[in-house]
Formats: C-alpha cells, sequence, structure tokens
C-alpha cells in the first residue's frame, strides 16, 4: 500500500491520524464533505472552546460544555516559517494562529510555507494532511490550514 499527502482516501485516513489529535478532528464521511475541528460550546454563555473543555472559564458553571463541530475555515491572524525542525518534521514548514468564525484563535500547521503566499487575514480552510513522521518514517496526520486559494 502506498501512503501520500492526499485527503481522498476518507475512508483509512482516520488510521493514520495522530492519536493525541484524533479527538479534535471529524473526519467527512463521504468526499462531499469537509474535516471539522471538534470543540465545545458552553450552553450557558454560548463561549467556544478549542479544545474541548471540562467546565467553562468564562461563566463556571457547573455543566459540561457540549460537543460542537468547528467552522472548518478561517482567517490567518499570524504566522511563523520554521527551518529548524523537530525530529520526525520537514523544514521549512508554517505554524500560524487562524481566527475560526465562533471567536476562537487557535494554533495550527500551515499547508504553505512560502511567505509570499502567506498574507495576514487570508482566507484559510481546515484540511487533513500529513504532519510529521513517526520513528519508522511512517506518515502522521493531523489538521493543517490550507490558504483557500491554492
Ligand atoms: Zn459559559
Amino acid at each position: 500500500m502506498t501512503r501520500d499527502n492526499s485527503v481522498s482516501r476518507v475512508d483509512t485516513i482516520g488510521d493514520f491520524i495522530d492519536p493525541k489529535l484524533r479527538p479534535f478532528i471529524k473526519l467527512p464521511e463521504s468526499p462531499s464533505e469537509k474535516p471539522h475541528l471538534i470543540g465545545s460550546k458552553c450552553s450557558s454563555c454560548g463561549e467556544y472552546f478549542f479544545p474541548r473543555r471540562a467546565i467553562c472559564p468564562n461563566c463556571l458553571k457547573d455543566e459540561m460544555p457540549e460537543d460542537v463541530l468547528l467552522g472548518n475555515k478561517g482567517k490567518l491572524y499570524t504566522y511563523c516559517i520554521v527551518k529548524a525542525a523537530p525530529l520526525g518534521f520537514n523544514a521549512p514548514y508554517a505554524i500560524g494562529y487562524v481566527d475560526l468564525p465562533e471567536g476562537l484563535r487557535i494554533f495550527s500547521p500551515l499547508a504553505e510555507c512560502d511567505k509570499e503566499k502567506l498574507k495576514i487575514n487570508m482566507d484559510l480552510e481546515l484540511i487533513v494532511d500529513k504532519i510529521r513522521e513517526d520513528e519508522a518514517g511512517q506518515a502522521v496526520y493531523g489538521y493543517k490550514f490550507k490558504p483557500v486559494s491554492l
């Protein structure tokens, strides 16, 4: 079996997602669907969280915020291009903060690392893609944001 970076094989891609990230990613169930991040929303004050929270730090209501699918589009708040990568990662790659429609600013790898193509406030879209390789050289997948224009 060959492994590539595409998300077309949605039936098996879940097997390659980093186990630490798996609880936070809702994979598409058909090719027409898009992946989403799983966050939570406080039923009392309406605040959203990513990752999930066991209690709302905004209103401290004694009730667990409910799981929600977050929007899979966002805007680039800021970014950094990593040129000296830790073991398993291929440099250069970019990381950044992405503003989601729910008012969340989340940290995420970016699919583009050409600074000529990254613009603050540009529209981004969530994808599931290769993040790194494990000790055996196998691809490990996770979520990333890519420019909508790509
Ligand atoms: Zn709350």
